[in-house]
This record gives structure tokens, sequence and C-alpha cells, in this order.
């Protein structure tokens, strides 16, 4: 079975589970970890949360 790999648009490191977003002007849908979803919640009041995906 092959596996696609998404890369945390903030750290830049691959997990196996990862969160999209939508926190930035102009709306555009990103994938984050797990940490940086956290940090998200802290500076971006307004972000979107967009589900989870996993490998
Ligand atoms: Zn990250």
């Amino acid at each position: 079975m092959k596996e696609r790999i998404k890369y945390c648009n903030l750290c830049n490191i691959d997990f196996s589970t990862m969160y999209r977003v939508q926190y930035k002007n102009p709306k555009e849908w990103v994938f984050v970890c797990e940490q940086c979803l956290l940090q998200l919640k802290k500076k971006y009041s307004d972000y979107k949360y967009g589900g989870t995906w996993k490998k």
C-alpha cells in the first residue's frame, strides 16, 4: 500500500496525523501537526478547523 506524505505547513515535519486548518488571508487550507495546531489556536482566534487527516 502506498502512503502519501504530508508535511506540516509550519514546521515541515511529516506526521502520521495532520490537521486541516485555515488561518490566513487569503483563505487557504493547510495541513499542520498537533503541536502547530495548538500554536495556531493561541495566535489566531478565527482559525477554521477542517478535519483530521490520517495516513
Ligand atoms: Zn508542525
